[in-house]
């Protein structure tokens, strides 16, 4: 079934049929115009009456390109009516430049070598395929009218001394031809050119136009998740408080069985906030802007100690050994929260990911131009042809959401934007059943980089 076309592709097309139009008046017009001048002239003897009919057929032709672009602005066309109609003008030009060439002497004409407009603007919109299989048209046509013409299947119409005519035998009748054809050849040529490639710009700056109001409007939803998330952040956390109050026994004695519903009660509420967190760093990560711009010298020693006294907890529920090696006096260009994102997703899935009783640990080493940070667990591991997607938002590997229910699949894409705004690079190495590495390569401190490292 024909899908109508957007209108704002149909605007689109309709400015490059608006172009080609103008491109069809200026050619009739020089058809037209040089065939009345040789007329005139009396240079060469040609069909004249066949030679004016073709030419009023492909103004009126035009004139009807012309309507139909003007009907479209009314109604917009289906896809393929745009396609055909495109294919339309194409086959009518090269039928009736082949024609004007044909009755004009044929190869002798040096206008012949006019058809290579028809390609340029065929390639301006149709695909390559369609591009060479025109080409394979043209040069069966010529071939064929050629090897015709050789064997005297049709008559040849000659330009130069048809009829022993001593104008055309003439120097000018000789060269004028000749020059001419040259002369537009390098004119149309240097238009043709000049305006593709102003059309290719202008399209090049309405791409970036729409890229910025897209990147616009992403940011602008990363702000509301943002803001939306902060504020279900606050009630959620004050009701884990209560649990936990509840549970401290702060809210008086509770029989067993009610606190018992209140630890699942808290559990639920902690995967809820652990969401929410992970949701709030997304967004704050989507609606920063370009990457690699920040800048700032965080000691990486304190920043991984805190990071893992964060995860203790989790650690012990679960008997994992948390180890840190960093060297004292090692320095990266990040900020503490940007940190804090990467070392405590990852640690975070670490743990997650990992059976009772294992150890996880954190290293970091300066190496050249690049600091080497590298989380280590003893887990599960992940399946090799599933590596590749971890990194992708919302994916989760099939182990993952049978081990663990709980997950959005959002950690490590944050990670690897959070790494990427630090402009570094990170990998994954893993063994099913033996454990993963998650490979973080930053950047060097340079010197120009800032005392402190700012702060969210
Ligand atoms: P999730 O919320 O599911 O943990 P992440 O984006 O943090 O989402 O991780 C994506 C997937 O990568 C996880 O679902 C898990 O399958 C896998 N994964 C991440 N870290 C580890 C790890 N340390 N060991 C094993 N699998 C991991």
């Amino acid at each position: 079934m024909a899908s109508k076309i957007e209108s704002s592709e149909y605007t689109e097309l309709s400015r490059v049929t608006g172009w080609f139009v103008v491109l069809r008046w200026i050619a009739f017009a020089g058809v037209a115009g040089t065939l009345g001048a040789v007329r005139l002239l009396g240079l060469f003897e040609l069909p004249f009456a066949l030679l004016f009919a073709i030419t009023s057929l492909l103004g009126l032709l035009n004139l009807s390109f012309t309507a139909w672009l003007r009907l479209g602005r009314r109604a917009v066309p289906s896809r393929r009516q745009t396609a055909a109609f495109f294919h339309a003008q194409i086959v009518c030009d090269f039928a009736l430049l082949f024609l004007l060439v044909y009755f004009t002497g044929f190869l002798e004409n040096p206008f012949c070598t006019f058809f290579v407009f028809h390609i340029l603007m065929s390639a301006f919109i149709f695909s390559s395929r369609v591009v060479y299989a025109y080409v394979g048209a043209l040069v069966a046509m010529v071939t064929g009218a050629f090897l015709a013409e050789y064997l005297g299947l049709i008559p040849h119409f000659q330009l130069w001394s048809r009829g022993g005519s001593a104008a055309a035998a003439s120097y000018l009748g000789q060269n004028l031809p000749r020059a001419a054809g040259l002369v537009s050849l390098l004119l149309i040529s240097a238009y043709l050119i000049t305006s593709i490639k102003r059309r290719l710009e202008e399209k090049g700056q309405r791409i970036e136009v729409e890229l910025d109001r897209y990147r616009n409007l992403d940011k602008i939803k990363s702000n509301f998740i943002l803001q939306v998330t902060h504020e279900l952040r606050g009630p959620i956390a004050a009701v884990s408080g209560y649990h936990q109050m509840l549970l401290r026994g702060l809210g008086g004695e509770s029989p067993p069985k009610s606190l018992d519903i209140v630890r699942k009660a808290e559990h639920r509420t902690d995967n809820l906030l652990t969401i929410i967190d992970e949701m709030i760093d997304y967004a704050y990560m989507k609606s920063q802007g370009e990457v690699g711009r920040v800048r700032g010298r965080l000691p990486l020693r304190g920043a991984i100690e805190e990071n893992l006294e964060l995860l203790e907890t989790q650690a012990a529920a679960k008997r994992i050994t948390l180890a840190a090696n960093c060297p004292k006096d090692l320095c990266v260009s990040a900020t503490r929260d940007l940190l804090k994102i990467i070392l405590g997703n990852l640690v975070h899935n670490a743990i997650k990911y990992s059976p009772p009783g294992g150890r996880v640990s954190v290293t970091a080493q300066g190496e050249g131009r690049e600091v080497h940070l590298l989380v280590s667990d003893q887990g599960y591991g992940i399946e090799p042809e599933e590596l590749d997607k971890i990194f992708e938002e919302f994916y989760r590997t099939r182990a993952a959401r049978q081990l663990e229910r709980d997950g959005t699949g959002l950690g490590l894409p944050i990670v690897k934007r959070a790494v990427e705004s630090l402009a570094g690079r990170m990998s994954v190495y893993s063994e099913l059943g033996k454990g993963s590495t998650f490979h973080i390569f930053l950047p060097a401190l340079e010197a120009t980089d800032e005392q402190d490292p700012d702060h969210r």
